[in-house]
C-alpha cells in the first residue's frame, strides 16, 4: 500500500489507557492507518509526546488553557500542527470529512457528541466510550443506521460477543438465545461486605487484571462497569434484557459468550490485553497483529466462574441489577443512571462519598428522576444534567449524616 490509500485515524482520549492502547496500536501499522487528529483532556506532557510520534494533521485539548500550552510546546519542536480546543472543536474532528476511522476513547457522558458526530458522519466508529451508548440507547444505534456509519465495540466483552456472533445481523434474534458476559468480580470479589463502607479510593482502583482509568476502575469494584455493559450490550445486539446474563470469572480468559438456540456455545479467549479489541476494530473484517502476548493454555491453572446469585455477591455487588432495572424503566431511565453513577464516582474520588452510597445514590436517583422524551442530543444532555442536580443534593445530604 502506498501512504495515499492509508485509513486516517482520529483518536478521541488519546491520552487515556485505551487512547494510549490504539496508538501502540497503530504504531505496528504505520503503512495501513495515519494518526490524522489526536484529541484529549487536559494531559499536555503526553498530548505533545503523542505529537511528536505521529505527527496529526489536527491535535484538539479540552479548553483554551490547554491548548495553549500545547501550541507553545509544539512550536518549540517546530511541528505544524493544528491545535484546537474545546468540545465543539472535538466533535469537528470526529466528523471531519478526511476522517476514515474514529476510536471513541473518551470518558464518560462528555464523549457523547463526538461519538455521535462520527455516528452521523457516517464513520467507522470504534466505541470504548461506553456511556455514549448507555446514555444514547436506541436512539444512538438508530443514528448509526440512519447515517452509515459502522460500529464497532472496543469494550473486551462486547468485542468478544461480537467475534462470537454472525456475520449478518439479520439472523441473529432467531439464532441466539443468550449473551453471557463475564466478570472478573474486580478487586472486591472476596471482600468482606461488611467492610465496603471503608473501601478508599486506592483500593478500589487496584484492579487484578486491567490497568484502566480511574473511573471505569471504580465502575469494575461496585460492578456498575458489568451494568454498563449489560447496557451496551442490549443496544448493541438489540436484544431482550432477559436474554442477557453476567458469569464472574476471575481469570478473565473467556472475555464473553454467545449461547445459541441448540445449547451450543462460542466463546472469545485470549489473554486479558484490550490491544486485541482495539486491533480488531480497526482491522475487522481482517486481523492484524496486536502485540498482546498468546495465550498459554498449558500455564492457565485453572478456568473457574461464580454466580452473582450467591448471597454475598449480592451483599457486595448491588449496583449489577440496576441495569435490568434501568432497561425495564421508561425510555431515558439508562441516561438518568449513568449521570447519577458519574456524579457518584466523582464524589466518592473526592472522598465526599462512601463506596457503599455509591449504590444508594444510584438507585435513589433512577427513582427519582422522570426522563423525558430521548429523541435529541438537546433532550440527552438535558435529562443528564437534570440527574446531575439530583445526584449533587444527595451527595451533600450524604455528607451532612
Ligand atoms: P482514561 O481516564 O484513561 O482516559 C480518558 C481520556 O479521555 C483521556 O485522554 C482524557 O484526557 C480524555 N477526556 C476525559 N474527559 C474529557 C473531556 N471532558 N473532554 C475531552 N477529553 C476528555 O479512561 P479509559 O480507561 O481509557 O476509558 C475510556 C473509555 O473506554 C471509558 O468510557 C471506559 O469505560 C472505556 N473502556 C475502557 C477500558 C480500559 O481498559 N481502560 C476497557 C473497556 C472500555
Ligand atoms: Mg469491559
Amino acid at each position: 500500500d502506498t501512504p495515499a490509500t492509508r485509513q486516517r485515524v482520529a483518536v478521541l482520549g488519546s491520552t487515556g489507557s485505551i487512547g494510549t492502547n490504539t496508538l501502540d496500536v497503530l504504531a505496528r501499522h504505520a503503512e495501513q492507518w495515519q494518526v490524522f487528529a489526536l484529541t484529549a483532556g487536559h494531559n499536555v506532557d503526553l498530548m505533545a509526546q503523542q505529537c511528536v510520534q505521529f505527527k496529526p494533521a489536527f491535535a484538539a485539548m479540552a479548553d483554551d488553557t490547554a491548548a495553549q500550552l500545547l501550541r507553545e510546546r509544539l512550536q518549540a519542536q517546530g511541528l505544524a500542527i493544528e491545535v484546537l480546543a474545546g468540545a465543539e472543536a472535538i466533535a469537528q474532528l470526529a466528523a471531519h470529512p478526511e476522517v476514515d476511522a474514529v476510536m471513541a476513547a473518551i470518558v464518560g457522558v462528555a464523549g457523547l457528541a463526538p461519538a455521535l458526530a462520527a455516528a452521523q458522519a457516517g464513520k467507522r466508529l470504534m466505541l470504548a466510550n461506553k456511556e455514549a451508548l448507555v446514555v444514547g440507547g436506541a436512539w444512538f444505534m438508530q443514528q448509526v443506521k440512519t447515517h452509515g456509519a459502522v460500529l464497532l465495540p472496543i469494550d473486551s466483552e462486547h468485542s468478544a460477543v461480537f467475534q462470537s456472533l454472525p456475520e449478518d445481523a439479520s439472523t441473529w434474534p432467531a439464532r441466539v438465545e443468550k449473551i453471557i458476559l463475564t466478570a472478573s468480580g474486580g478487586p472486591f470479589r472476596q471482600r468482606d461486605p461488611a467492610t465496603l463502607a471503608q473501601v478508599t479510593p486506592a483500593e478500589a482502583c487496584a484492579h487484578p487484571n486491567w490497568s484502566m482509568g480511574r473511573k471505569i476502575s471504580v465502575d469494575s469494584a461496585t460492578m456498575m462497569n458489568k451494568a454498563l455493559e449489560v447496557i451496551e450490550a442490549r443496544y448493541l445486539f438489540d436484544t431482550d434484557p432477559d436474554q442477557l446474563a453476567v458469569v464472574i470469572h476471575p481469570q478473565s480468559v473467556i472475555h464473553s459468550m454467545v449461547q445459541y438456540r441448540d445449547g451450543s456455545i462460542v466463546a472469545q479467549l485470549g489473554t486479558p490485553d484490550m490491544r486485541v479489541p482495539i486491533a480488531y476494530g480497526l482491522s475487522w473484517p481482517e486481523r492484524i497483529e496486536s502485540g498482546a502476548n498468546r495465550l498459554d493454555f498449558m500455564a492457565l491453572s485453572a478456568l473457574t466462574f461464580e454466580s452473582f446469585d450467591e448471597p454475598q455477591h449480592q451483599q457486595r455487588f448491588p449496583c449489577m441489577q440496576l441495569a435490568w432495572q434501568a432497561l425495564r424503566g421508561p425510555q431515558g431511565s439508562t441516561a438518568i443512571l449513568n449521570a447519577a453513577n458519574e456524579v457518584a464516582v466523582e464524589s466518592f474520588l473526592q472522598k465526599r462519598l462512601g463506596f457503599d452510597q455509591i449504590y444508594a445514590l444510584n438507585a435513589h436517583v433512577l427513582e427519582h428522576c422522570t426522563p423525558g422524551p430521548v429523541d435529541s442530543l438537546a433532550a440527552l444532555v438535558e435529562l443528564d444534567h437534570q440527574a446531575r442536580r439530583l445526584a449533587q443534593v444527595y451527595v451533600q445530604q450524604a455528607a451532612r449524616c
